[in-house]
């Protein structure tokens, strides 16, 4: 397939919406649950319209939209989150270790639920699409819509992995969120009822 023609596809998708888009350079963009989609940083794009979008990555998300090189000083007000308008830039990167601030993860399931609960399309893309960005899907289905089971980290990645054959979490996200599964989604959220957001 020529850049051409993969770009062109690209197009159509943005154009037409939701088709499962599969591309043997790009990875595939899958909607795994109503309405949410994961995806790898070929399919970045803005917020805006139908769509809300996650982009769970540093490079290049974060730091674009923050607009940096390298890495912000932890007293930055944006060095863990940037949220404009239906866009959610998190400071989050991959490590062997567990190296993740709650805060991330809490703004996430502000951020996704409050925008789906308004109806919206919500993409969340890391940068290959296998651990970050399928992990907090992951943990959106578990802990805001009640798709997932809640029991655990494992009994919630069991049933998703049936959702999204291509998940391959790090060893360090994985740590993370089998061992915070039952303090992470308790912070006050819009969703149960609550109003939706206003843009
Ligand atoms: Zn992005």
């Amino acid at each position: 397939m020529s850049d051409g023609t993969s770009f062109q596809a690209l197009r159509a998708f943005w154009k037409d919406g939701p088709i499962i888009q599969r591309d043997f350079r790009w990875g595939s963009m899958i909607e795994v649950y109503d309405r949410l989609w994961v995806a790898n940083d070929q399919f970045c794009r803005n917020g805006g319209g139908e769509w809300s979008v996650v982009h769970a990555c540093k490079s290049p998300c974060h730091q674009r939209a923050v607009g940096y090189q390298g890495s912000l000083p932890k007293t930055h007000a944006n060095y863990l989150i940037l949220s404009i308008n239906q866009d959610l830039f998190l400071n989050i990167i991959d490590p062997p270790k567990p190296l993740f601030m709650p805060a991330s993860f809490e703004a996430f399931l502000l951020f996704a639920d409050r925008e789906w609960l308004a109806g919206r399309k919500l993409l969340v893309h890391c940068n290959q699409g296998e651990s970050r960005a399928p992990s907090l899907a992951l943990l959106f289905l578990a802990k805001c819509r009640g798709a997932l089971s809640n029991d655990s980290y494992w009994a919630a990645r069991s049933e998703f992995e049936k959702l999204y054959p291509g998940y391959k979490p790090g060893s360090g996200i994985q740590a993370y969120l089998a061992s915070k599964w039952h303090e992470l989604g308790t912070a006050p959220r819009q969703g149960g009822g609550l109003e939706p957001a206003r843009h």
